[in-house]
């Protein structure tokens, strides 16, 4: 699938705007991006999971025995990518501070484990699925994601980095939007669940 593919795809279902945004951070945006609008439409799941899969090199696909996202945001990532690649799929829950597996999912030693994201922004709670996958014993192979944002991430401390699509976007505190500066007032959409 095209990087072009996967940005109609998103236009199609509402799930990327452009125009001028109040995220749930506070900060304004130009690009309006919310996962859950493409992945409500199941065949629009399949689509872009098949594709990340096959995004990842044969010889380290064919190792994968696992996947795993954190919730809520990755578990029909994990479980569209899962069903694409013939493997079981997991999730990590925050548990206080933690991140860790609940509901009885277990890792066997040394199982080989595909890390999946929506959207990747920092990092930062992928980082905490790989730690909390390796707490339970298994082996991180390789991280995914439908879109990576970050625009800097090239692995995860030596574990490769698959995103389908890189999209880089912008956002601003208020004080420093340009848009507002332009005299713009940035909407809301939807009351929640914006990120
Ligand atoms: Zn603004």
């Amino acid at each position: 699938m095209a990087p072009e593919q996967v940005i109609e795809l998103y236009r199609q279902d509402a799930a990327l705007l452009d125009g001028h945004f109040l995220l749930s951070s506070g900060r304004h945006s130009d690009t309006y991006l919310q996962s859950a609008r493409v992945l409500q439409h199941p065949e629009h799941a399949a689509l872009l999971c098949t594709a990340m899969a096959k995004a990842i090199p044969e010889p380290l696909r064919r190792q994968l025995q696992v996947v795993a996202g954190p919730a809520v945001g990755a578990i029909l990532v994990s479980y569209e990518t899962a069903r694409a690649l013939g493997v079981r799929s997991i999730f990590t829950e925050r548990e206080g501070e933690r991140m860790r597996l609940r509901r009885g999912f277990a890792i066997a030693p040394g199982e080989r484990v595909l890390v999946v994201e929506d959207v990747i922004t920092t990092g930062g709670s992928t980082r905490e699925c790989i730690t909390a996958v390796r707490e339970a014993g298994g082996e991180v192979l390789a991280v995914a994601s439908i879109i990576d944002r970050s625009g800097s991430i090239s692995d995860f401390g030596g574990v490769p980095f698959f995103p389908l699509l890189r999209l880089p976007v912008q956002s601003w505190e208020a004080a420093d939007c340009p848009l507002c500066a332009a005299g713009g007032t940035p909407v809301k959409p939807g009351s929640r669940g914006l990120q």
